[in-house]
């Protein structure tokens, strides 16, 4: 699975910069740069998702469907980096995250 390091601490299933949502959807069915995708599943701490992810633990590697069609490291809707950084710092809708690791094979 794929180490994800997250930087959206706005997100109610952030913790300490690891995602406890066990798995995410990347989204970016077109997109030709990270600026195109974003976290499907990123969720405002304020929206009373918390509810949701309170037995999460923040974990180092999670499942991710993703998208995002175009980048180097997608193979049928899985991601098959290492590692991914999702980006997303002060975020409050999902269109305010994107996967910092795509990398376009266009
Ligand atoms: S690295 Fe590529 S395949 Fe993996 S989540 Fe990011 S955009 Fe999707």
């Amino acid at each position: 699975m794929t180490i994800l390091k997250c930087s959206a601490t706005t997100c109610a299933y952030n913790k300490d910069m690891l995602c406890s949502r066990g798995e995410i959807d990347v989204m970016g069915d077109s997109a030709r740069s990270a600026d195109e995708t974003s976290c499907g599943s990123f969720r405002e701490r304020s929206q009373g998702a918390m509810n949701s992810a309170k037995n999460g633990c923040g974990c180092e590697t999670i499942q991710i469907d993703c998208k995002a069609h175009n980048c180097t490291y997608n193979e049928d809707c899985k991601c098959t980096a290492a590692a991914i950084d999702v980006a997303g710092n002060g975020a409050k809708t999902c269109s305010e995250t994107k996967c910092d690791t795509f990398q376009c094979q266009c």
